[in-house]
């Protein structure tokens, strides 16, 4: 009980504190990171449901995909570059096209997705669209509507570890709202306006999740994004506004990187 004080406190201290769409938040960065690391060790702790690869084990992969990570990371559209993790891990399974980032900024991207993506461009969308839930912080606020204050502030304190095994993991299928996943969108774009890749190739995914829907690989990444209205539309017009930039070719670099998965992959 505690801590739980200085946090109900906080609530009403900082009544007028709004996360970057206008929702209500009463969270710190800090209770971010605090909230994803406890996720991250969860996922750790369950290698049965979240076999990760070992960036050990996998250089040259890692480095691939932290190199589109820090471009990404580089621009100056970010809010808490330097107060989040922004570990990314590769989660070994084929069968799933998703991707997802905790509060505090932990991203986690599914051999499934790697294999989905028709380009490297594509692929670096997506990471920045789950870097801007990270940024924007959108968990903490969805963890709240869903579970409720309380239960969010037990997990903050750390003091029961039943329910951070429970919730911890229920808690990566959170689902986003519409307006967040239009915000994360809106973000993605202006994040690789400020790299060699082109801003909107991400749309080309959603497009061919919506045709290819009928099966049930592509519509997981909708099960925690559900689409916003006219999403393609809007991210085509969010890129004309940042300055309707095309990007190099990374058809190569790409290649290189589909190359890096494991051959045998097992779920
Ligand atoms: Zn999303």
């Amino acid at each position: 009980m505690k801590k739980i004080l200085p946090l109900v406190f906080a609530l009403v201290t900082f009544a007028s504190c709004q996360s970057r769409d206008g929702d209500f938040t009463i969270f710190s960065p800090e209770e971010d990171l605090t909230l994803g690391k406890q996720m991250a060790a969860a996922i750790d702790a369950d290698p049965e449901n979240y076999p990760i690869l070992e960036p050990a084990k996998h250089p040259e992969l890692y480095k691939h995909l932290e190199g589109i990570r820090d471009k990404i990371l580089a621009s100056d559209d970010l809010f808490h570059r330097d107060d989040f993790s922004w570990q990314l891990r590769v989660i070994e399974n084929d069968t799933i096209y998703n991707a997802f980032c905790t509060p505090g900024g932990y991203i986690y991207v599914y051999t499934g997705l790697i294999r989905y993506v028709e380009s490297e461009d594509e692929l670096a969308g997506i990471i920045g669209h789950e870097i801007a839930h990270g940024d924007l912080r959108h968990g903490t606020d969805q963890m709240t509507k869903t579970y409720g204050l309380k239960v969010v502030m037990g997990l903050l304190t750390g003091t029961d570890g039943e329910l951070l095994t429970t919730l911890g993991i229920n808690l990566l299928g959170l689902k986003f709202s519409r307006a967040d996943e239009e915000e994360a969108d809106e973000y993605a774009v202006k994040y690789l306006s400020d790299t060699d890749y082109n801003p909107k190739a991400f749309a080309g995914f959603f497009e061919r999740m919506e045709k290819e829907g009928g099966s049930m690989g592509p519509l997981q990444f909708l099960s925690t994004h559900p689409n916003p209205e006219n999403r393609v539309k809007k991210i085509n017009d969010f890129w004309v506004l940042e300055g309707s930039k095309e990007g190099a070719d990374h058809q190569k670099s790409f290649k290189q990187l589909v190359s890096l998965l494991p051959d045998n992959t097992t779920f």
